[in-house]
């Protein structure tokens, strides 16, 4: 079991009075893509803001645990979240806006991720950047270095972002709707970037998406969520993922693929 990077267990999260995540349980391994798969809602944002310690103010914990490499998640204290957040795990959202900062160069943003967890600085640290601008597909990295976020175009926001989250060598990288936002062409390509990168680095990818068709593509195993239970789980063998739903819901939903 060395390969479980995510253990989720029991959790549960509310927002009031309403259970928006109901005692959940999954797990992400390595080298392996997982998918969160669920209409908008069901509590996919939720479930991942939860396991890092992000849920905003209004929500609170009813249950739960969440093991990275068998250390609970839930329990530490902030200061050692702190560490873990960016390094251990890293997430990427719908839209770069959310975590870019408009007023940093991305090379700035990507360098503060490489001295705060590995120390570098100087010629190593402008090295290191240039690399991930490279190995995130951005073009010109040596040029690129010096933009800041509203001089790249949507999908260089997208692989810039993907580059801060590499920057700190995650086992477990969260991507929630990472292309949703995006044209259809530049989805395709940053989804290839993420599994490229995935297998490159055996590093747990779990995807959170409402794209059924993307999760039958990409995913090793996938679990379906619905008003903040999880249904039905499945596992890729050989190019089939979604084979024999059991669930009525899941049927349903998988009825629309084409
Ligand atoms: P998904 O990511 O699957 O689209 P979310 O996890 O964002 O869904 O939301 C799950 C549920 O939690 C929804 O019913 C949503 O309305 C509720 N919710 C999410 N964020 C908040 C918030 N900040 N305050 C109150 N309710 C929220
Ligand atoms: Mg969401």
């Amino acid at each position: 079991m060395n390969d479980v990077v995510l253990q989720v267990q029991d959790l549960a999260i509310a927002f009031r009075q309403e259970t928006v995540v109901d005692r959940i349980g999954f797990q992400v391994r390595r080298g392996e893509t997982f998918a969160l798969v669920g209409e908008s809602g069901s509590g996919k944002s939720v479930t991942a803001l939860g396991v890092m310690r992000l849920l905003p103010p209004a929500a609170r914990y009813l249950d739960g645990r969440a093991h990275l490499h068998g250390e609970d998640l839930l329990r530490l204290p902030e200061w050692r979240m702190n560490r873990i957040r960016g390094r251990r795990i890293a997430m990427i959202f719908q839209d770069p806006m959310t975590c870019l900062n408009p007023v940093r160069t991305v090379g700035e943003q990507i360098g503060e991720v490489l001295t705060l967890h590995f120390g570098l600085r100087g010629t190593g640290r402008r090295r290191r950047v240039l690399e991930l601008l490279h190995q995130v597909g951005i073009p010109e990295p040596d040029r690129r270095i010096d933009s800041y976020p509203h001089q790249l175009s949507g999908g260089q926001r997208q692989r810039a972002m993907i580059a801060i989250a590499l920057a700190g060598e995650p086992d477990l990288l969260i991507a929630d709707e990472p292309t949703t936002a995006l044209d259809v062409t530049i989805q395709a390509q940053i989804m290839a970037l993420l599994t490229r990168l995935q297998r490159q680095r055996q590093m747990a990818l779990w995807l959170i998406t409402h794209d059924l068709g993307l999760v039958a593509d990409v995913a090793d195993r996938a679990a379906v969520m619905q008003q903040g239970r999880i249904l039905e789980t499945f596992e890729r063998r050989g190019d089939k993922l979604f084979e024999r739903p059991q669930h009525p819901y899941t049927r349903k939903l998988l009825a629309a693929l084409p």
